[in-house]
C-alpha cells in the first residue's frame, strides 16, 4: 500500500492511493461546551438534502448524545471494538489505523450496520452515565462525576476517506478545489463498500434509487463563499466553517487553523482511526478526560485547558466571535481593539462583531412606568 503522512497521527501510514492534497481543504470547528441539541441542524439539512423518497432515515448531520447515544445504533463502540485496544499517547501514535488493520482481502478494517441500526435515532437521549440526585451534590464537583454532552456530527470530508478508499468503482471522490468528498451517482452500483468502510457511517444507502448518498458540505453555497446550512441555522451558535491548511501552512489570519493549530484548542474525532477528518471539536469542559481521550486524542487536556483561558487569547477569542456571526466564509479575520472583522477570500469586509457586549444594570423599580424589572446575569 502506498504511504501518506497523516499529521494527526503524527507519522506515516498505509493508505489505499498516493496521497494529493486539495488546493483547499474544506472544514468545520464545533464548540461541543455550546450545543443545546435543538437539532436546527439536523433538520436545516433534512429540509435542503434529504428530503426524497428512500432518504427518510439519512441524518447527513445528526445530533446525538454522549456517552450512550448513537446513529446509527453503536457505529463507533462497534468500530473500535473491531479495531481492539491500541496504544494511545502524546507523540506518534503507536498503535493501527483501520487501513492497517484491514483484514486480509478487504480495503479497509470496517461493518455494515443493520437496518434496524438505523430506526432509533437518538435513542439513548439525555442518559446521563449516573443517578445525580441520591450521589451527594455530584453534579456540583468538576468535571462532573456524572455527565453526559450533545455530539453533531457531518461528513468529516477526510483527507483520506476511508468510503473512497473502500469504493471497488472509484465512484467515490474528493474536489482537488475544496476537499469535499462526493459520491458519483452515475457510477455508484450500490455495493455500500463507503458504508461499510467508513467508521463514522455518513454515507447513507438508498433503497429506492440503489446508490449510496451522503454529506455533499453544501458545495452549492461554498462555492459561492457561503457556509454550511447546518452552520448558518445552528442557534447555540456552536460552528464555524471555512477552510484549514496543514500546520506547518497555518496562517494567523485563518480563523480555523488559528483555533486548530496555533490555539490548539479544537480536536479531530477519533484521529487514531487514520482518515485525518476536517472536523474539529472543542472538547467540552465537564467531562472526565478518560472519555475525551479516546475520542479526541492523547492531548484533549491541553486543549480543555486552552479553552478555559481562552478570555486572555484576544486572537483566539476573536476567533470564537465569529461562530454564528455571519452566513459568508471568513477566509481572513482580524482583531483590532475590541473590534473582530471577517473577511473573504478576496479581503472584501463581510462582518464586524464587538468582543465584549456592555452590561446594563437597570434599577429594580421604573419611576416612570410605575414597574418592577428583574435583571438576568
Ligand atoms: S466521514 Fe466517512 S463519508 Fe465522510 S469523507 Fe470521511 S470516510 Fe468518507
Ligand atoms: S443547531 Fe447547533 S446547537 Fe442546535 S443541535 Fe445543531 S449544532 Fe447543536
Amino acid at each position: 500500500m502506498p504511504k501518506v503522512f497523516n499529521w494527526q497521527i503524527g507519522r506515516d501510514m498505509d493508505y489505499l492511493y498516493d496521497g494529493a492534497r486539495p488546493k483547499k481543504q474544506f472544514g468545520m470547528v464545533m464548540d461541543l461546551n455550546k450545543c443545546i441539541a435543538c437539532q436546527t441542524c439536523t433538520i436545516a439539512c433534512k429540509t435542503t438534502w434529504t428530503s426524497g423518497r428512500g432518504q427518510e432515515y439519512q441524518f447527513w448531520n445528526n445530533v446525538e448524545s454522549k456517552p450512550y447515544g448513537y446513529y446509527p445504533l453503536g457505529w463507533d463502540v462497534r468500530i473500535l471494538e473491531k479495531l481492539g485496544v491500541q496504544p494511545i499517547s502524546a507523540g506518534p501514535y503507536q498503535g493501527k489505523t483501520i487501513f492497517e488493520a484491514a483484514p486480509e482481502g478487504e480495503r479497509v478494517l470496517g461493518y455494515r450496520p443493520e437496518d434496524m441500526d438505523y430506526t432509533s435515532p437518538n435513542v439513548g437521549e439525555d442518559d446521563s452515565t449516573g443517578g445525580i440526585i441520591n450521589e451527594g451534590g455530584a453534579y456540583l464537583q468538576m468535571p462532573h462525576m456524572q455527565w453526559m454532552f450533545y455530539l453533531p456530527r457531518i461528513c468529516n470530508h477526510c483527507t483520506y476517506p476511508a468510503c473512497l478508499g473502500a469504493c471497488p468503482r472509484q465512484s467515490v471522490y474528493k474536489r482537488p478545489e475544496d476537499g469535499i468528498v462526493l459520491i458519483d451517482q452515475t457510477r455508484c452500483r450500490g455495493y455500500r463498500e463507503c458504508v461499510k468502510g467508513c467508521p463514522y457511517k455518513k454515507p447513507f444507502f438508498n433503497a429506492l434509487n440503489r446508490t449510496s448518498e451522503k454529506c455533499v458540505g453544501c458545495y452549492p453555497a461554498v462555492e459561492v463563499g457561503q457556509q454550511t446550512r447546518c452552520t448558518i441555522g445552528c442557534i447555540g451558535k456552536i460552528r464555524l466553517q471555512g477552510f484549514i491548511n496543514t500546520p506547518d501552512k497555518a496562517r494567523e489570519d485563518n480563523p480555523l487553523d488559528y483555533i486548530v493549530h496555533i490555539a490548539k484548542v479544537a480536536r479531530p474525532l477519533f484521529p487514531q482511526l487514520g482518515l485525518e477528518p476536517n472536523v474539529y471539536y472543542i472538547p467540552p469542559m465537564h467531562v472526565p478526560s478518560w472519555f475525551l481521550k479516546q475520542m479526541f486524542g492523547a492531548t484533549v487536556d491541553q486543549a480543555v485547558n486552552v479553552y478555559r483561558r481562552a478570555a486572555e487569547d484576544k486572537k483566539l477569542l476573536g476567533a470564537l466571535m465569529l461562530f454564528g456571526a455571519t452566513k459568508e466564509i471568513s477566509h481572513h479575520y482580524k482583531v483590532d481593539g475590541d473590534i473582530v472583522t471577517g473577511y473573504t477570500e478576496s479581503g472584501d469586509e463581510i462582518i464586524r462583531v464587538p468582543m465584549h457586549e456592555p452590561i446594563i444594570t437597570r434599577a429594580v423599580f421604573d419611576e416612570k412606568l410605575q414597574a418592577y424589572r428583574s435583571n438576568i446575569t
